[in-house]
């Protein structure tokens, strides 16, 4: 145990995580040169694609340092805000971390969100300045502002790059030194934190631990605290670039677990693993249920496709517990999924992952956050999509999540992002420099607000010096009203949203405007109306067009007939028909992606 070393990486999106820890992977050969793959860590195709990290993985490496021989174990984190339970519970199963920042960069508000967390878990915090290599690095500056925030010594502070391989060798030792080895009880009934899991189609769900107290050995009879669900440890063993089976892990010991679970509704990241015959009185603490913030209709664009869906769906949520997903209807586009995402991130990837992996072709639709309708009875109900509120007359009142948001940026976009953040019904509650010209605004804020197009404004206003982090902080009252979309006069249940009573005029307007552009011409006049409830508020139409493609080539080359035929059937495709109007895919998203 005393020369165990559990680590994690924590720091801003793209400052360098994976890059430097495959360079520590390299120093301690945990990967020969021919395994070493830019960014190791990073193994879905998605990820390395997008650059991030989605889940976080683990891996052992062996460093030899004074004639004795060290196991470190990094436990990597994925760097988004979608996913901060699942990096606090990362954090939760290491002694030490490594925060790096990028010297081009500086402190970024994830550095930040991070940092907390592991100061809130008394993690041993080793500064590492990344990206020396480039010319643009401010390293003084930069450092100050890491002394400024963690209260280091300018010493402790690792210059290094991900890129050259500067620095490995000093931060393997600083882990060494600095780091304490883990505590807890080897001799206590087991207890052991799972922080991650992953499914693998021939294995089912493997399950990651650190054990906190107590020894496991294989074929033990283990139980999950909070499922109270019981298993065999078929195989356990350490995580190296692959994973090697052990008879037997002990306290401070970072592993896996194999025992036929089929599903990873069935693992909890941050339950704990315990023997069912001689179990621990109490689960370690910090166990949450994750619950998804952001809801949207996800529908097949061919209603044959329906069954199909639903498998991917399925498919994909043996190794993503956080997705939910339940059937639902709608009148305009037919039977689909109501799926519940941790964010807008998680979403999108669960989109991109149907449509790569599964090549299913869907329409979702606008997201939303859950609102809770207390109605006049007493009755409290949580409401996942707009059409699916209840009479206003049996409403009492409306809550919506608030988020508590940071935003980190150069003080000469307070300005404007002040202007955002109020016009998102923000309330400013702090503004903090952190250095002279570096400040960090806190805002309450509607989780709804950001749900959208907030992420895309802020970094345009501030052209991309503003970095943000949020976590919710509970419900509270609005005035929301019900905005329907109607098409020749039909309601079109999919493009209903909620909104702030306020905004819903402008929204409106907005909506039909933006409808307009969408809606491609028809053999006949189409009314796009905005109400509320019987009120219409807003009204555009597009205009009739009876368009023969071929006729301007009358006469002409067939086989530039043939193509422009061929590119009108595939536009087609993307058409779903509502009523007797032909509205594109893209329109039930982009329909609130305003200016
Ligand atoms: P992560 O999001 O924190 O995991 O960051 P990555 O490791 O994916 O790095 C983000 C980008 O920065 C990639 O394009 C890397 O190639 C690049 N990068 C990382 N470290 C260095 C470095 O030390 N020097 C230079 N020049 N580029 C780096
Ligand atoms: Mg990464």
């Amino acid at each position: 145990m005393k020369n165990i070393r559990n680590f994690c990486i924590i720091a801003h999106i793209d400052h360098g995580k994976s890059t430097l820890a495959d360079r520590l992977l390299e120093r301690t050969n945990t990967v020969s040169e021919r395994e070493l793959q830019e960014q190791t860590l990073d193994n879905m195709d998605l990820e390395r694609e997008r650059g991030i990290t989605i889940k976080s993985h683990a891996i052992q490496m062996q460093y030899s340092k004074d004639g004795q021989v060290y196991t470190l174990n990094l436990i990597d984190t994925p760097g988004h805000v979608d996913f901060s339970y699942e990096v606090s519970r990362s954090i939760a199963s290491c002694e030490g971390a490594l925060l790096i920042v990028d010297a081009t960069q500086g402190i970024q508000a994830q550095t930040i969100s991070n940092l907390y967390l592991a100061v809130e878990h008394n993690l041993t915090i080793i500064p590492v300045l990344n990206k020396m290599d480039m010319e643009s690095a401010m390293p003084d500056e930069v450092e100050d502002q890491i002394i400024d925030l963690i209260g280091c010594d300018r010493s402790e502070i690792i210059r290094a790059s991900g890129k050259t391989g500067m620095g490995a060798e000093e931060i393997l030792n600083a882990i060494v030194e600095r780091v304490p080895p883990p505590t807890g009880d080897p001799d206590a009934p087991l207890q052991a934190l799972i922080f991650d899991s992953v499914f693998n189609s021939f294995r089912g769900i493997i399950a990651y631990f650190k054990v906190v107290n107590g020894k496991i050995r294989k074929g033990d009879k283990v139980k999950f605290f909070n499922t109270g669900k019981e298993y065999e440890a078929d195989e356990i063993g350490v995580l190296k670039l692959e994973m090697v089976p052990r008879d037997e892990l002990s306290t401070g010991d970072v592993g896996y677990i194999i025992s036929g679970i089929k599903t990873s509704r069935e693992v909890r990241v941050g339950d704990t693993i315990t023997h069912v015959d001689r179990p621990c009185s109490k689960a370690i603490s910090g166990f949450e249920e994750v619950k998804p913030m952001v809801f949207a209709g996800v529908y097949p664009i061919d209603t044959d496709d329906y069954e199909d869906l639903r498998a991917a769906i399925e498919k994909l949520q043996l190794n993503d517990a956080s997705l939910t997903f339940q059937p639902e209807s709608s009148v305009a586009l037919g039977f689909g999924f109501r799926c519940g995402f941790l964010g807008m991130l998680h979403m999108e990837i669960v989109q991109e992952r149907l449509d790569r992996e599964f090549n299913m072709d869907v329409i979702t639709t606008v997201p939303n956050v859950p609102y809770k309708v207390y109605t006049k009875q007493g009755d409290v109900m949580e409401v996942h999509n707009p059409s699916g509120l209840p009479e206003p007359t049996v409403i009492d009142h409306v809550e919506e999540p608030y988020i508590r948001a940071q935003i980190i940026t150069r003080s000469e976009f307070i300005g404007p992002i002040m202007t955002l953040c109020l016009g998102k019904r923000g309330e400013l509650i702090n503004q903090h420099y952190l250095t002279s010209d570096r400040v960090e605004l806190s805002f309450d804020m509607p989780l709804a607000e950001i749900v959208f197009d907030f992420y895309d404004k802020l970094k345009s206003i501030s052209k991309g010096y503003a970095s943000f982090d949020y976590y919710t902080t509970g419900y509270r009252t609005s005035k929301l009203v019900k905005l329907d979309i109607l098409l020749n006069g039909d309601p079109v249940d999919a493009l209903s949203t909620l909104t702030y009573f306020d905004n819903a005029y402008p929204l409106g307007r907005r909506m039909c405007e933006k409808l307009k552009e969408l809606i491609p011409r028809q053999q006949f006049d189409v009314a796009i109306q905005a109400a509320i409830g019987a009120k219409i508020i807003a009204r555009e139409t597009v205009k009739a067009l009876r368009k023969d493609v071929t006729a301007k080539c009358y006469g002409g080359d067939i086989t530039r007939k043939r193509k422009l035929l061929e590119k009108q059937k595939k536009g087609k495709k993307r058409m779903k028909q509502v009523g007797n109007v032909e509205v594109p895919q893209k329109a039930f998203i982009n329909v609130l992606k305003l200016d």
